[in-house]
């Protein structure tokens, strides 16, 4: 039995349109999403594999094989939660608070996350996480699906800036897709992702 499992999404390939066309959503959702799967689960086989015949030889290409498939997983699982069709424009309640704390203002938020997003040197992503440490919201660059981010920061809103992801859409014009995305950010996920996040956080810093 797979341990990784392609997750069903919530609203139909064309829901997202003018924004994002079907035949992205069905290319990044079947097809490169469903490789990053089969690709965890490859590797945790082969280390199930390597265990048995107790030869460590190949561990450091399936302990990155691991890190990027299962990381491909993961953060493509939050994208597609993290969007909707007929979104509201903008957060309320405490996320909206709190992106204003540690912002300054929504729009102030906005064009660091564009700026950081647009910014990525090759594949990546956009994260909006929150920090248990400092206890707080930050703006990260993921490169690829698992580097350049901290240990332990949960992430609340992804915007996936790998080339497949727009490229039907919108060639090289980045900021255009950048500027789509902030149509169909699903602000109530992302008020649930935040209010686990921070529970979760005051968990881990009861252990310290
Ligand atoms: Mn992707």
């Amino acid at each position: 039995m797979p341990v990784y499992t392609l997750p069903e999404l919530t609203y139909d390939y064309a829901a997202l349109e003018p924004h994002i066309s079907a035949r992205i959503m069905e290319l990044h959702h079947s097809k490169h999403h469903a490789a990053y799967v089969a690709g965890a689960n490859a590797a945790l086989e082969q280390m199930e594999e390597a265990r048995a015949a107790n030869s460590f030889g190949a561990i450091n290409k399936l302990e990155k094989d691991l890190a990027f498939h299962l990381g491909g997983h993961i953060n493509h699982s939050i994208f597609w939660t993290n969007l909707a069709p007929n979104a509201a424009e903008r957060p309320s309640g405490e996320l909206s608070a709190a992106i204003d704390e540690f912002f300054g203002s929504f729009d102030a938020f906005a064009a660091h996350f564009s700026a950081a997003s647009l910014g990525i040197q090759g594949s990546g992503w956009g994260i909006l996480s929150w920090d248990p440490v400092g206890s707080r919201l930050i703006i990260q660059q993921l490169f690829d699906q698992q580097a350049n981010t901290a240990q332990g920061t949960t992430p609340l809103l992804q915007l996936d800036m790998w080339e497949h992801a727009f490229y039907l859409d919108y060639q090289n014009v980045k900021a255009d897709y950048v500027k789509a995305f902030w149509n169909i950010v699903n602000w109530d996920n992302v008020a649930e992702r935040f209010a686990a996040a921070r529970a979760h956080s005051s968990a881990i810093l009861l252990l310290s």
